[in-house]
């Protein structure tokens, strides 16, 4: 199936206030173009400097989120332009988010990676860790970044039971660290190709969509 009749069909199939997150990394700029003149406009990337080049290369009304693990000392390539920071997943990373952030004049939105799968291999806050940062008033100080919600990724298995406790959890954290912040925290991120029917059980609002839109990645 092309792109085009891959996003559509998934457009067709998500609920109304489901976003589609379609995930380009290390696939061609062309391939973005060709999802965006199929109307797509947000588009997921792991690598900041490959984020960067495509958002040079293609039109300037794309959304571009950051998805995968992020270097502070890679910041600085996306900050300025930048519309969501999926993977905040530590203090050091905050703050460096924040101090480019103000560099460049603006807020940046973000969103809480949290590690709730089995591999220790995934990134993301252990829940306690985070609600201690939080608990201190960790983000009232960092006036330049605004958390929008939270992020996360299941274990990676054909055990289904597993992977809708991983969203469970999720959609939990998401609940209970809802007091601590705005209306503003209103997004929950979860779900990819493999999964993202069973995310869309437990609440999320966004899916990450790659391998299903364009394809296998050549790594
Ligand atoms: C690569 C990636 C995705 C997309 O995965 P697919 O299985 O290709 O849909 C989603 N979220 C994150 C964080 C990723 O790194």
């Amino acid at each position: 199936m092309s792109i085009k009749s891959q996003i559509d069909r998934l457009q067709a199939e998500l609920p109304v206030g489901v976003k589609l997150l379609a995930v380009s990394k290390f696939h061609p700029a062309e391939a973005v173009a060709e999802a965006y003149e199929a109307g797509q406009r947000a588009f997921g990337e792991s690598r900041p400097q490959e984020l960067k080049q495509k958002y040079e290369l293609l039109p300037k009304d794309i959304e571009w989120h950051m998805i995968g693990h992020l270097q502070t000392n890679k910041v600085k390539y996306i900050a300025p332009f930048v519309t969501l920071i999926e993977s905040l997943d530590s203090e050091r990373l905050a703050e460096e988010i924040e101090r480019q952030a103000a560099k460049n004049n603006r807020v940046i939105d973000c969103l809480l990676e949290i590690h709730v799968a089995a591999e220790q291999t995934k990134s993301g806050w252990e829940y306690a860790e985070l609600v201690e940062f939080v608990e201190k008033g960790g983000f009232a100080a960092l006036p330049h970044i605004r958390v929008r919600g939270v992020m996360g990724m299941a274990t990676f298995t054909d055990d289904e039971a597993v992977v809708r406790a991983d969203f469970e959890r999720l959609a939990a954290c998401k609940t209970s660290l809802a007091k601590y912040f705005g209306e503003e925290f209103d997004i929950l991120s979860m779900g990819m190709s493999d999964d993202y029917r069973l995310a869309l059980e437990y609440g999320t609002t966004e899916v990450r969509i790659g391998s299903t839109i364009f394809g296998a990645r050549e790594y």
